[in-house]
């Protein structure tokens, strides 16, 4: 077995569970972050982190599944509604006491995930090497050589590309994107918690919102705040409504007019469905995983998740 590390491209989510897990099999590993270390990540992202990762990353490292319930919060009821009328509703037990096991899920911003990944890597003394993006990969029988931005060139026994969406690593082995993006687009909206607000913390799926014109709704509570997601008709004009005016509107009439003013990021997304043509290069040296190999629509909560 080679002696050189495993590099990991990329410090997101998937990249540095990548580095905790061969961590913990005694895997030499480097991680390589394009970004620089005081870098700021937009908006909330992935807000939900289901109750299988919470175990896959205890499994990982002892306490972190723990660690990162604790950050989180848990909303206990599902609600459904159409038209104005509820149409289905449940609530789960949520049993948070002593030796009660790790949650079925978990709902935090995806930085304050990061952040207590992050400390898991110091933690374990994992060093990510901010600044340097991989640049250039090349794969033998026995090895792969890595460029990197900082005009270093690096021997590694296999590497992981968790380089994201725009994944370099992807693109150095050949495996294109293929898949499909929806036709309509979706308005995400990221909005500040009031802290004295009697709301109780629901999930609700309002389909043909008569308050937003007959649009689809999905409301999420996260620990801090709630997510507003709105799905826009097919000939709406989606910038119209991300706009501060539109989407104030909209989230006033979702959530109240106390979180008229509270709406802290905004962004447009359509659901993109795609898959890289292959998840390995030749050689079977190089790993594409999470976002960098994959793209899911973000209901259902699978792209970080699945990373
Ligand atoms: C608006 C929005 C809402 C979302 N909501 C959800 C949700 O509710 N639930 C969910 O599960 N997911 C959600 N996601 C998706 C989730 O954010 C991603 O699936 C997740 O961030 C993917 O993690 P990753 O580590 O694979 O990629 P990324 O988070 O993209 O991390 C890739 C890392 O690689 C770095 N990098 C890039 N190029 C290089 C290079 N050449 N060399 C080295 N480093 C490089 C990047 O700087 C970055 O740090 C959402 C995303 C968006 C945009």
């Amino acid at each position: 077995m080679s002696e050189d590390p495993v590099i990991v491209a990329g410090a997101g989510p998937t990249g540095m569970v990548a580095a905790l897990g061969l961590r913990a099999r005694g895997v030499p590993v480097e991680v390589y972050e394009a970004e620089p270390e005081d870098r700021e990540r937009p908006g909330s992202r992935a807000i939900f982190v289901h109750g299988a990762t919470l175990r896959t990353l205890d499994t990982i490292h002892p306490g972190l599944g723990y660690d990162l319930a604790e950050e989180g919060m848990i909303w206990p009821t599902r609600r459904t509604l159409f038209r104005g009328e509820e149409v289905f509703s449940r609530t789960y037990e949520n049993d948070r006491s002593a030796g009660a096991g790790l949650p079925p899920f978990t709902s935090l911003p995806q930085v304050w995930t990061e952040d207590v990944l992050l400390d898991t890597l110091e933690e374990v003394g994992i060093d990510v090497t901010w600044d340097t993006p991989v640049e250039r990969v090349e794969t033998r029988a026995d090895g792969v050589t890595v460029g990197t931005g900082d005009g270093e060139t690096r021997e590694a026994s296999y590497v992981v590309g968790a380089d994201g969406a725009g994944s370099t690593v992807r693109k150095e082995i050949g495996a294109d994107f293929t898949g499909d993006q929806s036709a309509n687009s979706f308005i995400i909206a990221d909005v500040e918690e009031v802290s004295d607000d009697p709301r109780p913390p629901e999930r609700v799926f309002h389909y043909d919102d008569p308050d937003l014109g007959g649009r689809n709704l999905l409301i999420v509570p996260f620990q801090g705040g709630w997510r507003v997601d709105v799905q826009c008709k097919p000939d709406d004009d989606p910038e119209r409504i991300a706009s501060d005016e539109v989407i104030a509107e909209y989230t006033a009439r979702a959530l109240g007019e106390r979180y008229r003013d509270r709406v802290e990021w905004v962004s447009t997304y359509q659901f993109k469905q795609v898959n890289a043509e292959a998840y390995t290069g030749e050689h079977d040296r190089v790993l594409l995983a999470g976002e960098a190999a994959h793209l899911f629509a973000p209901f259902g909560a699978r792209g970080m998740n699945s990373g």
